[in-house]
């Protein structure tokens, strides 16, 4: 068990697929109170029947106002993992209004948003708290087809390292998780193109995508007081691409 993480109250957003449904059961193991936030109540209903007494949030966290009311008196939380996204993949010429603005809504602006009820309430109980922002390689990477993901990760880098500037006195500790492929609903809806996989996989020296065990393993230390005096980082999960 993770020391620090029994007992505290934890939020994950994106909590009903994927990384960060992963992310819930693990946390849960550890013997942290889940709030897990997502948008399709199916997946959360069938992860409260998994994960016995956590609470649901159901919401589009690209919706301002619903997220304020939805999470705005969510009551004390210790520990914070920003998970949600979307990847809109468009080439550069042919990239949308649309795509962009959901995409930086949920991507960065809910992350922000979340981040500061979160925070604030922290800050208010006068609590140490740990902050994890789920980025990727791609925020330090061009990759086609990617300049609106790229685009909000890198940002999402530089959020993590200013609220790590900010939060820090606060004894609030923020960082950054950045991996490469994972097999998840939307690393299979992505990298389904053999000559991409390639591409990448030729960059990554441990020769492989990474597993969802392993992101959660980075994040659940992150989050833990193993990393006690670690804040402002953005930690590779990626085989090394990031490194070539
Ligand atoms: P995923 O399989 O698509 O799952 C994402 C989860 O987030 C889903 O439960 C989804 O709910 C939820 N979500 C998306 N938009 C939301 C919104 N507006 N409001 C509330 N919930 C929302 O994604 P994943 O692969 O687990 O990715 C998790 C994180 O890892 C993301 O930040 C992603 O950028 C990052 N990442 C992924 C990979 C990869 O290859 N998979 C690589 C690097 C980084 P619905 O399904 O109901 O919309």
């Amino acid at each position: 068990m993770e020391p620090g993480l029994a007992g505290r109250r934890a939020l994950v957003t994106g909590a009903g697929k994927g990384i960060g449904r992963a992310t819930v059961q693990a946390l849960h193991a550890a013997g942290a109170q889940v709030v897990a936030v997502s948008r399709t109540r199916a997946d959360l209903d069938s992860l409260a029947r998994e994960c016995p007494g956590i609470e649901t949030v159901c919401v589009d966290l690209g919706n301002w106002e619903a997220t304020e009311r939805a999470l705005g008196s969510v009551g004390p939380v210790d520990l914070l993992v920003n998970n949600a996204a979307v990847a809109l993949l468009q080439p550069f010429l042919e990239v949308t209004k649309e795509a962009f603005d959901t995409s930086f809504d949920v991507n960065l602006r809910a992350v922000m948003q979340v981040s500061q009820i979160v925070a604030r309430g922290l800050v208010a109980r006068g609590a140490p708290g740990a902050i994890v922002n789920i980025s990727s390689q791609a925020s330090q990477r061009a990759i086609a087809r990617h300049s609106i993901y790229c685009s909000t990760k890198g940002a999402l880098d530089m959020l993590t390292k200013v609220m790590a500037l900010e939060l820090g006195p606060h004894k609030i500790r923020v960082n950054a998780v950045n991996p490469t492929v994972v097999s998840t609903p939307m690393g299979k809806a992505n990298w389904s193109d053999p000559q991409k996989v390639k591409a990448v996989l030729d960059r990554i020296p441990l020769g492989r995508f990474a597993e969802v065990e392993n992101v959660v393993d980075s994040v659940l230390f992150l989050l833990s007081d193993r990393s006690g005096m670690t804040t402002g980082a953005t930690l590779p999960v990626d085989g090394g691409f990031l490194a070539t």
